[in-house]
């Protein structure tokens, strides 16, 4: 039996119409939750990322605030910009688009972030409170990871965990995530030995390394719930044949448009696993979702005294 699809979308949905009721809430205390949005230069890859971002806050009611200062800036022109940001009250979430020009010193600019705005979680502070496991602004993209867990009632506790990927972004927080939620994670990487054996212990497996189609079903233990965080624009022909022989209808897309969206788990992997993110459709819409809902998060948090005076 095929495995049973674990919507990203539907999630979205659900997340979005919560969010809107407590942003109303907000509002009717005169706070209205903002985003302010910081994109470098003109890349057209990330112009649609904060576009995206943006009509996400236009949707939900939240306020927004586009800064694009040109491609040759300077680190210090970057730090004022956060110091500005910082001071400003009507801001709750700061959002550094990456990549950075290369003349930017990247960690200064993110470490510049006050933790409390730091809604995308890269912050070093963000960081230490997941490790200790505090309440805090947790990364978007393992943050979503969670939510599809959580939602489709995967159950975590005492499950073996494999985390395929050790980036700062995705595979790191998300290992501690699952740490957190009692599974017992393997973290693993380029250097790991006997790779698919380990993934063969997985109850849960999140693929995290930007390799279209490298995990092979015959590596996947059958029933487990498989989460493909991987987004692998693939747009050769034979490696599409490869990776959708048994797709007939996405390959004549392919066909049609020059490139398709594959995850890092190889699509046959549906035929072997019990649960299934699908690539699009399944983590990608989720790190949308989670900015969207670190932002309200942050606007408590950091808000919490004058909620406190509106109820009183
Ligand atoms: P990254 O920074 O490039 O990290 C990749 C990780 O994978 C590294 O830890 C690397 O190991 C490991 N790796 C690479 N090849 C491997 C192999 N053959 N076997 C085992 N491990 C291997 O990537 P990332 O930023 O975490 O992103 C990973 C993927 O997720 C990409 O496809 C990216 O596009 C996607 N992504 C999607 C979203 C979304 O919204 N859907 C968000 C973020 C990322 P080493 O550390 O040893 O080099």
């Amino acid at each position: 039996m095929p495995a049973r699809i674990l919507d990203g979308l539907k999630i979205r949905d659900e997340i979005f119409s919560e969010l809107k009721s407590e942003i109303s809430n907000l509002h009717a205390q005169g706070i209205r939750p903002g985003l302010a949005a910081v994109l470098v230069g003109e890349n057209p890859a990330s112009q649609v990322y904060v576009k995206n971002k943006i009509a996400a806050c236009e949707q939900l009611g939240l306020a927004s605030w586009l800064h694009t200062p040109p491609a040759n800036v300077s680190t210090e022109y970057m730090l004022q910009l956060i110091r500005d940001l910082n001071a400003d009250n009507n801001v709750d979430g700061i959002l550094i688009q990456l990549p950075l020009p290369s003349q930017i010193d990247s960690k200064r600019v993110l470490e510049a972030v006050d933790p409390a705005k730091d809604v995308d979680g890269f912050h070093p502070v963000s960081m230490g409170m997941l490790v200790s496991n505090r309440p805090g602004l947790v990364a978007c993209t393992p943050a979503g990871c969670m939510e599809i867990l959580r939602r489709n009632n995967i159950s975590i506790e005492g499950a073996s965990a494999v985390v395929l990927g050790r980036s700062d972004i995705v595979g790191k927080p998300m290992a501690l995530l699952l740490l957190h939620a009692n599974a017992t994670v393997t973290i693993c990487h380029s250097k790991t030995r006997d790779l698919p054996d380990v993934i063969r212990s997985a109850d849960i497996l999140v693929a995290a390394i930007g390799k279209a189609g490298y995990v092979q079903p015959e590596w996947i233990k059958p029933g487990a719930a498989v989460i493909d965080v991987g987004t692998n624009k693939v747009t050769d022909l034979a490696e599409a044949v490869q990776l959708l022989g048994n797709f007939p209808e996405r390959l004549e897309k392919f066909r049609a448009k020059g490139n398709v969206l594959i995850g890092d788990v190889h699509p046959d992997a549906i035929q072997v696993a019990g649960a299934l993110s699908p690539v699009p459709g399944g983590v990608g819409p989720m790190t949308i979702t989670m900015l969207m809902s670190n932002t309200v998060k942050a606007a408590r948090l950091r808000r919490a005294s004058t909620i406190a005076v509106a109820r009183s």
